[in-house]
Formats: C-alpha cells, sequence, structure tokens
C-alpha cells in the first residue's frame, strides 16, 4: 500500500464538517460510532481504526466500535486507564504512536481482537477540557509508520469529535445504567447485578452458597436435643470407618492443592478419631441406652466446652476441629443431615469476612468464586486466593444479604462484576471468555531454558513462591528457582504456631522439588499486616515501624530458633538452599542474625554428630538504612535480595497498603532508584549475588535499569516469567547500562519519566 499523502488528510477534515450529517444518517449511536471509525480508516488509509471510550463509573475503557478488528470483540474488550497502549495514551493524554506494537511494554494482547497483524500503532485521546471520553485509534498492517502530519490530523479529528462522541458516550452509559438499575431494583429475568472490585482475577459460575462460620453448634443442639435419635453401635462403628477415610481423602488432596499444611491439619482430625476418651464416650453414652446420633453430639458438646474455656486461642480454636469432626460422624449416621452452609464445592461463596483459618475451608471445597461483602481484605488473603486461582471480588453492595442460597451467580472477576441468576446474554458471553480463556491457557508459550540479553549475557529468572501449588507453574516456565519463598504463609493458614517438625516438612517439599536449584529461604516475615493471632503481641499504633519481620523474630527467640532448625535441617541435602533475613535494619542486627544460624548449626551438628554445612546467609534489603551502609552490609552477607516493595514504602514514608497515599508510591523516584544503584554496585564490588524480588522486578520498565546497575538475578511471581525473558532478550548490555546512567542523571519524577518514555520502543 502507498503512504498516504499530507494533504489526504484536508479532505478527512472537511468530512469532519460534516459530523451533524453522519450523526443524522444514523439508525443509532452505535452506528454513529461505526460511520466514524469506517471513515478514519478510510481517511488515514488505515487497516483499523477503533473507538475505546472512557466508563468513568468503573474507570475501564471499553472498545465501542471498531473498522478491521473482529466485531464480537465490541463491548467485550476493556482494560483500565494505563493498561495497554490504549490505556496509556487516556493515562498520559497524549498521542502514542509506535511501529511494531507487539514489541512495546505497554503493550496488552487481546487474543479476542485479532488484531496481531497491525503493528503500526497511533492512538489519540478523546477529551473535553479535562474530561476524559475515551481514545481513537489506528493501525496498519505494513511498514508505513504514521508521520507526523497524521498524528496533528488525527488530533484535530479527535478534538472535532469529542463533543459528539461524549454525547453518545453519555446516551449510551445512561442506557447501559439504566439497565443495571432496572436488573438490581426490579430483580427481573435479566437477573441481579452487583458491582464490586476485582481482588483476584477470572470467572466462575456456580451457585450461590452463604459462607456463615458457626451453623454446626445449631444442628449439633438439634440433634443433642431431639427426642428421638438413630443409629445403633454397628451404625457408629461404620460412620467412625467412613469419616477417617473420608478424612484421608482430604489430606490427600490437600497434599496437592495446600501441600503446607496437609500433614498438619487432619493428623489432629484422626488422632481424635483414634482417642479411646473421645469415640469410647460416644460409645458409653450408647450403653446408657442412647442412640448412635445423640451420643455424637452429647461428647462433641462436651469436648467444645472443654476447648472453648482454655485461655490459649490455639486450644480454643480446636473447638472447631470438634465440631466439624462431629458433623461428619452426624452425615454418616443420617443421610438428612445435609451439613448444611458446609457444602462448597463449585459454589460462588458469599462472605462479610475472611480469615487466614478460612483459607483451608476455601481450598479444600473447591469453590469456584468468592464474593466479599463489605469486610476488609487483608494482603495475605488476597495473596493465598489469588495463589489459588480462585476468582474474588469486593463490594459494598448488600443486596446479597437478601437473595436466597442456591441462585445462579456469573462471577467476572476481571472486571468486579457479578450477576445474579443472568439473562441469556451473560451467560452466552461468560462462555464465550471462558472458551477464550481456556485457549489462551493452551497457547502459553513456555519458556527458554536460559535468559540471554540480546548480545549473550546471562540473566538468571527466579520465581517467588507463597505457596508450594504455585512451584508446578514455576517450574513449567523454566525458572531456574526460587528466589523468594515466603515462609509465613504456613504460618498464616493454620490455627496454632507450627512445629520444627511441621515446618521441616514444608521446607523438605520445597527443596526436593528444587533439587539442585537455588531456593532463597526467606525467615518469618510476619508482623505488620501479617500479624500471626497466636503470638501474643500489643496492638500497635503504627506496625508498619513496629514489631515486624526479624524484629518480632528476635522477640519471639523460641520461633525463630524453631524454624531455623527446620529450615536448616530441611537443606542438609539441598546444595542450592540460601537463607536470608527480612527488613535487616543495621549491621548489628544482621551479625545477630548471622550468630544464629550459627548457633543452630553447631546445635545441629552436635545432634548428628557430623559437621553441618552452613548455608549462605543474606539479607534482604528493604530499608533506607541500608544504603548508607551498602558496603559494610555487602562485606559481610552472602547476598542481597532487594525486596522493593518494602524499600519503596519506606524510603518514600508511603504506606504500601494505602490506597489514598497510592500516587505518591513511585518506583521510578530518582532517590529510590539512585539507592537501588548504589545496593547493586556495592554487591557487585564485593563480589556477591544480588537480586531483586520485590514488584519492581516485573515491571518491563525497570528490568533494563536492574540489569543496567549490575543486578543478574530477578525474582518474580511465576505468570511475569514470560514476558521479563522477552523483555531481556531485546537489549544489549550497552543499552541497559546507558538507559540506567540516563536515568540516574534525572533529579525530578517528570524527567525520569521522560526517560523511560524515550526508550519505551523497546
Ligand atoms: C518486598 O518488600 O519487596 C518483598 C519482596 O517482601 P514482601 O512483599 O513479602 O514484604
Ligand atoms: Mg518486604
Amino acid at each position: 500500500m502507498a503512504a498516504p499523502k499530507v494533504e489526504d488528510h484536508f479532505g478527512l477534515l472537511a468530512d469532519i464538517g460534516a459530523i451533524s450529517s453522519i450523526l443524522s444518517e444514523s439508525n443509532d449511536l452505535q452506528g454513529f460510532l461505526d460511520r466514524v471509525v469506517n471513515m478514519v480508516a478510510e481517511h488515514l488509509h488505515a487497516d483499523v481504526c477503533s473507538i475505546y471510550l472512557y466508563e468513568d463509573e468503573t474507570g475501564m475503557l471499553v472498545l465501542c466500535s471498531t473498522h478491521g478488528l473482529r466485531e464480537d470483540a465490541v463491548g467485550k474488550i476493556r482494560l483500565p486507564v494505563g493498561d495497554g497502549l490504549v490505556g496509556k495514551v487516556l493515562k498520559e493524554l497524549r498521542p502514542i504512536w509506535v511501529d511494531r506494537a507487539s514489541e512495546h511494554p505497554d503493550y496488552h494482547y487481546f487474543s479476542e481482537l485479532g488484531e496481531d497483524a497491525y503493528e503500526v500503532f497511533l492512538g489519540v485521546p478523546i477529551q473535553r477540557g479535562i474530561e476524559k471520553i475515551g481514545v481513537l485509534t489506528v493501525q496498519r498492517r505494513d511498514r508505513h509508520r504514521f508521520e507526523s502530519a497524521e498524528v496533528q490530523a488525527m488530533r484535530a479529528l479527535t478534538a472535532q469529535l469529542a463533543a459528539a462522541i461524549e454525547t453518545a458516550r453519555t446516551l449510551m452509559q445512561v442506557a447501559s445504567l439504566q439497565v443495571a438499575v432496572d436488573q438490581v431494583e426490579s430483580q427481573t429475568e435479566s437477573g441481579t447485578f452487583i458491582k464490586g472490585r476485582k481482588a483476584s482475577p477470572g470467572y466462575a459460575m456456580g451457585p450461590l452458597v452463604r459462607f456463615t462460620r458457626n451453623p454446626a453448634i445449631k444442628i449439633l443442639e438439634a440433634y443433642r436435643d431431639d427426642a428421638k435419635g438413630i443409629g445403633d453401635k454397628e451404625a457408629l462403628d461404620r460412620a467412625l470407618a467412613s469419616t477417617q477415610q473420608d478424612l484421608r481423602d482430604m489430606q490427600q488432596e490437600l497434599e496437592t492443592k495446600l501441600p503446607e499444611v496437609a500433614a498438619l491439619i487432619f493428623e489432629a482430625h484422626l488422632m481424635m478419631l483414634k482417642d479411646r476418651s473421645f469415640t469410647g464416650e460416644m460409645q458409653d453414652e450408647m450403653e446408657k441406652g442412647r442412640e448412635a446420633t445423640k451420643a455424637v453430639a452429647i461428647v462433641a458438646f462436651k469436648y467444645i466446652q472443654l476447648f472453648e474455656g482454655s485461655k490459649h486461642d490455639y486450644v480454643r480454636e480446636k473447638a472447631h476441629d470438634v465440631e466439624d469432626l462431629a458433623l461428619r460422624l452426624l452425615k454418616h449416621l443420617d443421610d438428612r443431615q445435609e451439613r448444611s452452609g458446609q457444602d462448597w464445592h463449585g459454589a460462588i461463596v458469599v462472605a462479610h469476612e475472611l480469615l487466614p483459618s478460612d483459607i483451608l475451608m476455601i481450598t479444600l471445597a473447591d469453590v469456584a468464586g468468592i464474593v466479599l461483602c463489605g469486610g476488609g481484605l487483608t494482603s495475605h488473603i488476597s495473596i493465598v486466593v489469588r495463589a489459588l486461582s480462585i476468582p474474588m471480588i469486593v463490594t459494598n453492595s448488600n443486596l446479597l444479604d437478601d437473595l436466597p442460597e442456591g441462585e445462579t451467580v456469573v462471577l467476572d472477576a476481571d472486571e468486579g462484576n457479578a450477576y445474579i441468576n443472568p439473562g441469556p446474554e451473560i451467560l452466552e458471553k461468560f462462555t464465550d471468555r471462558e472458551a477464550l480463556r481456556q485457549k489462551a491457557e493452551e497457547q502459553r508459550t513456555s519458556m527458554l531454558e536460559k535468559t540471554l540479553t540480546s548480545d549473550g549475557e546471562r540473566i538468571t529468572l527466579l520465581a517467588n513462591i507463597n505457596l508450594l501449588s504455585e512451584l508446578d507453574l514455576a517450574l513449567d516456565l523454566n525458572a531456574e528457582g526460587v528466589g523468594l519463598y515466603r515462609t509465613e504463609f504456613p504460618f498464616l493458614v493454620r490455627p496454632s504456631l507450627p512445629t520444627e517438625e511441621e515446618q521441616f516438612l514444608v521446607y523438605s517439599k520445597l527443596l526436593k522439588r528444587m533439587d539442585s536449584r537455588v531456593a532463597y529461604l526467606r525467615t518469618l516475615d510476619a508482623g505488620g499486616d501479617k500479624m500471626l493471632p497466636y503470638l501474643e503481641v500489643n496492638p500497635e499504633p503504627n506496625p508498619a515501624l513496629g514489631l515486624r519481620s526479624t524484629r518480632l523474630a528476635f522477640k519471639f527467640r523460641d520461633v525463630l530458633h524453631a524454624q531455623l532448625r527446620a529450615i536448616l535441617r530441611a537443606g542438609l541435602d539441598a546444595p542450592g538452599m540460601h537463607v536470608m533475613f527480612p527488613m535487616i535494619c543495621s549491621l548489628d542486627e544482621f551479625r545477630a542474625a548471622r550468630q544464629t544460624v550459627s548457633e543452630i548449626a553447631k546445635e545441629l551438628s552436635e545432634e548428628h554428630q557430623q559437621e553441618l554445612a552452613i548455608p549462605p546467609v543474606g539479607m534482604m534489603v528493604e530499608l533506607p538504612s541500608t544504603v548508607e551502609l551498602a558496603s559494610a552490609f555487602a562485606a559481610e552477607a552472602d547476598f542481597f535480595s532487594i525486596g522493593t516493595n518494602d524499600f519503596i514504602q519506606y524510603m518514600l514514608a508511603v504506606d504500601r497498603n494505602n490506597a489514598s497515599v497510592i500516587d505518591y508510591y513511585c518506583p521510578h523516584h530518582p532517590a529510590v532508584l539512585r539507592g537501588l544503584a548504589r545496593l547493586a554496585g556495592a554487591a557487585e564490588e564485593a563480589g556477591i549475588p544480588c537480586s531483586v524480588c520485590g514488584e519492581m522486578a516485573h515491571d518491563t520498565k525497570y528490568v533494563p535499569f536492574f540489569v543496567g546497575i549490575g543486578v543478574r538475578q530477578l525474582s518474580v511471581d511465576p505468570h511475569y516469567l514470560p514476558d521479563i525473558q522477552k523483555c531481556i532478550q531485546k537489549w544489549s548490555m550497552a543499552e541497559m547500562r546507558q538507559y540506567a546512567q540516563d536515568l540516574l542523571g534525572q533529579d525530578s519524577i517528570a524527567d525520569v519519566e521522560k526517560v523511560i518514555d524515550a526508550n519505551v520502543k523497546k
């Protein structure tokens, strides 16, 4: 195709003069937008022209009309402002044009769009004053890049179109709002619509089931007070045997899904079943003439009261185990007993609060999705739910409280929406998206074993692991090791402190799967917003600056002692094991931590009567105080692992979980960048490995910066690995060093952003 001539654009502008006639010729608003995209595509000799409109309500850009892309994607492609090239145009309110869109770090691939062939991209914001309206894009298949005259023409065009498009948008949104309001208020055939925020992405469909934490007591009471119980001695024996089998089956299932607790949780249940004073008392009750269901309920109540009377939280928690066991037994004794409120398999669970101890039920019950109403969401619950790939939204709507259980819910957690008893249109949409999602999953390309820069320098890509179940993906994607294993998860997902033995099993599992690969085990990083209920700590006014991490471990020395013993024992046959301490603040603290490791190694050597090799001991670099002392730390630590999440939080005094200051949480603040460069430089000079494991490491804007300042290991959540590998392959060492130098030469955030933007082509 010949390059369009600049004078063509005058024709375009002239045609725009006829906007009112386009509008009058269109049957409806959609028809108007369709005509606009056709006209612009024709005048700019573009293969594709699309309009994305901005929804105030949701903060999303929605594809509303296209010439050239798949029409069935209209209304379905939605992306937040700032996401993808289109989102970036609206976020930065400036035209963006690139020659190879797919190589751009901000490129967002939608398989359902069919845009692979159209690499030459130009997007222009549509705005009226400060009002954001949307984005107009044009794309070409061939290599004729857009000239600046064309960019100017598009700007002029969108300025003229803005008013008409804004009107169209408002009308269309009013129409769709109306639908939503109608649905909510009338709950007609089209069902009820609930708006929320996404907490864990994905789609799911299933019956609505309410999560009530304690229905068991009522059921048990009913059985205890029932004048007529059922079941003889044989029935009780059969129920005991079947329950035992159920528990074993569940234990096996947990083994793959949440191996860190599998061995721990049901052992207690099984032991209780074997306990003569527990089952024996049931038999004694039957000797007195009571039926099996009554005997189970009476004994269960006795034990529940016993445990609940304890002054220790972890003993009180055991009361739930008894309730759970008793209900399982009753279910086997009485088929009418539905164990109501506990059958979450395939359901969309509606909860008002989720505690870490609920994670077990979520994992085991195979819930399809979760809607959390109102209640707060702690960061570890959302991390676990995401790690388990369960879609979840959080909503303030209380509509769900009035809906009966069993209604069909379609959960679209990618957009934060839930539809109750949806009409055929939504159901069809759900099925289509599910099919697309499965296809994308199947097409997920695996990674090369080694990651090299364009000039052949080796970079090591490692995985951040929270739950052992994430190891499968990491290994499938050829992660070269685990760069951060957050050991706090086995502590968080259970109601009491895991013993040394229990931890040993978990760490051994991890290390066994890693074989000779490296694995960086971080000691307990609890406290702050990850407080463990069973550690008795006074509430703190400012937990982020309080008893967190290694400070907490030093206060609870026996907890640290047990953990380090478990780690060192598990690492006996694991050559790649490294130990690291989080939130190290002073050299003195690091020395004390290292000393503890040496003492425990000595203790274990004596027990094993053989010299135990001490693994490399390093530190998480997360506090500003480490920058000034970088060389001193590098001289003593065996390695650095930079936790940018906390480093930014503390360097800039911005709470990383506080939405109202999120704009101040700026990873590319010049002070952050320079601090990181000094840390990496000190590690390089001292000849110790330095990796980055905070979230900055998975952002392709920062990846070349890290390599440029000397970092050779990056550790990211497994699903980011392919993108990071692709990014590194595009840069040479010289280019990355230059990019880093350019970034480090800037004093303001705005100037840093200019350098980033100038390099976005990469
Ligand atoms: C970090 O602070 O960057 C980090 C990786 O640790 P966490 O996110 O677990 O605090
Ligand atoms: Mg941290």
